[in-house]
């Protein structure tokens, strides 16, 4: 029985998120490639058959977990992914910081007897072990943590890795479910959240706004800027906390991590939180009236001044090419 085997345990489908996946996959590649196993991913959610033929060239397995219309149901979850550890025996099993990776993780760490670490910024291997950073103190700090308990059972915060075309071969396998484990919990009803249409983590083009905008009313030019240059709006956290917008366009920690071809963050201070989630933007353009503002240590372009004054003129440049 293999036991340098990771497990991934993927999402799809309705009321499920597939935005964590790929840190799932670059991540469990990395200690799979470094513990000479295989990556084995559990897919399981609504759209699971389709979602599968797009992840299987990145890992060595994909078994499909039917759940019969896939409703969200954590004990049918939980019992799949308890079946394939034990046939696996894996030495790691990763989950997404998501609503269902979040309900998962302790309980299939419960089963084997061991702690699940939460809420990881990274997990990378270290010998038999790994290194994984998460935050603390409310994300004030970030905490380094060298684990070497095996299996590990680790929850990754979604991110946006780009992984290329895939070299592993991983076939389609149905994992049958066993079939009383939804006798005790059952699902009524999925409430959607609304939909937006917005996915900040696909936008190639992403015009942010912060504190600094000032009135509400102000925030029309980033929209405006964002709509000439054919991307889409977002902003850092205290406007969400302000209720002038929804969480699908926070950016950082607590929001959307992105990683489009242009950021331009405008009257953002560039706090810990609001990096983690842009600060792999391809291209970042700062614009801020202290030039000591955190935001200028990881743009690439920066603007000091008025904010909206430099709105006022970038959109009339853009709107002109
Ligand atoms: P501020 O920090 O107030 O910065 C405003 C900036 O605007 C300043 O740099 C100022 O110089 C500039 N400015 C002011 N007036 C003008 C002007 N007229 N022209 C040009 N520039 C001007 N934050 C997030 O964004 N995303 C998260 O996901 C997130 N998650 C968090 C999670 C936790 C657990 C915690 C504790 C905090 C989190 N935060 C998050 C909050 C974060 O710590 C910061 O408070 C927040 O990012 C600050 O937002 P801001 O840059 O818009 O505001």
């Amino acid at each position: 029985m293999p036991d340098n085997d990771v497990l991934i345990l993927c999402e799809s489908g309705d009321g499920q998120a597939d935005v964590g996946n790929n840190r799932l996959i670059a991540t469990g590649a990395k200690l799979a490639d470094q513990w000479g196993g295989r990556l084995v991913c559990l897919l399981a959610g609504g759209a699971a058959d389709e979602t599968a033929p797009l992840i299987a060239p990145h890992v060595d397995a994909v078994h499909v977990a039917d759940f019969a219309g896939g409703d969200h149901n954590s004990i049918a979850h939980a019992h799949a992914a308890q079946a394939l550890v034990d046939e696996l025996n894996p030495a790691a099993i990763l989950l997404a910081q998501t609503f269902l990776g979040m309900d998962l993780a302790p309980r299939i760490a419960g089963r084997l007897g061991v702690r699940a670490a939460s809420n990881c910024l990274s997990i990378t291997p270290a010998g038999d072990g790994v290194t994984l950073t998460r935050p603390v103190q409310r994300g004030r700090m970030i905490a380094t943590v060298e684990v070497d308990v095996r299996p590990l059972v680790a929850t990754l915060q979604p991110g946006t890795e780009d992984l290329g075309a895939g070299t592993r071969n991983g076939e389609g396998k149905t994992f049958p479910v066993p079939a009383d484990i939804d006798a005790k919990v059952r699902p009524l009803r999925t409430i959607a959240p609304e939909e937006t249409g917005v996915d900040l983590a696909k936008e190639e083009i992403i015009v942010a706004g912060g504190r600094g905008v000032g009135e509400k009313e102000n925030f029309a030019l980033i929209q405006d800027l964002a709509a000439a240059l054919g991307g889409e709006f977002g902003c850092s956290r205290p406007l969400v906390d302000m209720d002038w917008f929804d969480t699908d366009r926070q950016v950082g920690l607590s929001g959307n991590s992105v990683k489009p071809k242009l950021y331009v963050a405008c009257g953002i201070s560039g706090a810990r939180e609001h990096l983690h989630g842009m600060k792999e933007s391809e291209v970042i353009v700062a614009i801020n009236q202290d030039a000591e503002a955190p935001i200028f240590e990881v743009a690439h372009y920066g603007i000091v001044g008025d904010v909206n004054e430099i709105l006022l003129a970038l959109i009339e440049r853009a709107k002109r090419t």
